[in-house]
């Protein structure tokens, strides 16, 4: 049986000052149904640890709406995860303030294996942010392992005027208030991206927060919103479909799904460098022999050759297997909250 519940417990680099070079730690198609529809609930491979977990489905909370970057990258790795373990993984979006609720609500959970979270930069960013969070990043969680780092990529609706990133910039110094930009609140890469560019052009936009960068892309091809700043695993279809204007991708090499896309380097911004990890997390307290029964599926699905060549084609690929440990979770996400309460602060 499911064992009783415990208590209930309630590569941004940046060059210094003014330069917005950062790795954020860090997120379509037709991977809705994969892990909340993907098997009969059952699986085959009947995983687990020596006391027989996991027993149960295990939910995993996505702090963002679905259909958008975190939730794509989660319910890539579900699926195989699933498999290895025997169990469903399922899929929650549980949006809001940037990430913070979802965070907050596996933060609270009970530390029984059953409840994960799938967080990218938003983690360490949080801390900076939000003064009352009701939860502590590095002490309420167990971090299972790394996920991915995707690129960003700055895109606008179709029919906006400028054509390159030097012209988009100029707009936005134009402009500035008159022109909406779309996030995923604050505290989320997105959002995060925003900041950066407003920083670096000393301008201030009028940033529209959604749940999730899902909705909100759907909201720039239909042109209610100007500008938004996002993971290649949510812009990368509708990039090469047209459907949005793309003007840079933000890491120092061409991500090669979209080989026509020049860096903010070659655009003349090499300050403007932004990537964004994400990784698995439990809540603290968790059983060490769960954890690593976690890690071992997390590692399976890392390499599984369907999640590798999906990534790819959405620019981005799994992280090393040896990624996928507590310790380099921890050594990324200290790393991260000490670099953006300096950034932020
Ligand atoms: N990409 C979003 C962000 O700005 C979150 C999401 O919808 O996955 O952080």
């Amino acid at each position: 049986m499911r064992r009783p519940s415990s208590p209930s417990r309630t590569s941004l680099r940046t060059t210094p000052s003014r330069s917005v070079a950062v790795v954020a730690a860090l997120a379509s198609v037709g991977l809705l149904a994969t892990a909340c529809s993907g098997s009969d609930g059952g699986g085959s491979a009947g995983g687990g640890g020596g006391d027989g977990y996991p027993e149960d489905n295990i939910e995993v909370v996505v702090p963002f709406a679905a259909g958008g970057p975190t939730d794509t990258v989660t319910r890539l790795v579900a699926d195989p995860m699933s498999s290895e373990l025997g169990v469903q993984m399922v899929v929650q979006n549980v949006e809001g303030a940037g990430g913070t609720v979802g965070a907050g609500q596996v933060a609270a959970a009970d530390p029984d294996g059953y409840t994960l979270l799938l967080h990218h930069i938003g983690m360490s960013t949080a801390p900076t942010l939000y003064d009352d969070l009701a939860y502590d990043p590095v002490e309420d969680f167990t971090p299972v392992g790394l996920v991915t780092e995707v690129p960003m990529t700055i895109i606008a609706r179709s029919d906006l005027e400028p054509e390159t990133l030097e012209e988009l910039f100029a707009y936005l110094q134009e402009n500035g208030q008159d022109v909406t930009v779309a996030t995923a609140g604050v505290g989320a890469a997105s959002q995060l991206c925003a900041q950066l560019i407003q920083q670096e052009l000393g301008v201030e936009l009028n940033q529209v927060p959604y749940d999730g960068t899902g909705p909100a892309i759907a909201d720039l091809v239909g042109g209610q919103v100007d500008v938004m700043c996002d993971q290649t695993t949510n812009t990368s279809g509708q990039i090469a479909g047209g459907e949005v204007k793309a003007y840079a991708v933000t890491t120092p090499e061409r991500v090669e799904s979209l080989p026509d896309l020049e860096t903010t380097a070659e655009a003349g911004f090499p300050d403007l460098e932004i990537s964004v990890w994400h990784a698995l997390y439990a809540p603290a307290g968790t059983p060490e022999e769960d954890v690593e029964v976690l890690q071992g599926a997390l590692a399976t699905a890392l390499e599984d050759p369907a999640v590798v060549e999906q990534m790819a084609e959405l620019g981005t690929a799994p992280v090393p297997v040896e990624e996928a440990t507590t310790e380099a979770v921890s050594t990324r996400l200290q790393e991260q909250i000490d670099l953006w309460s300096g950034v932020l602060g």
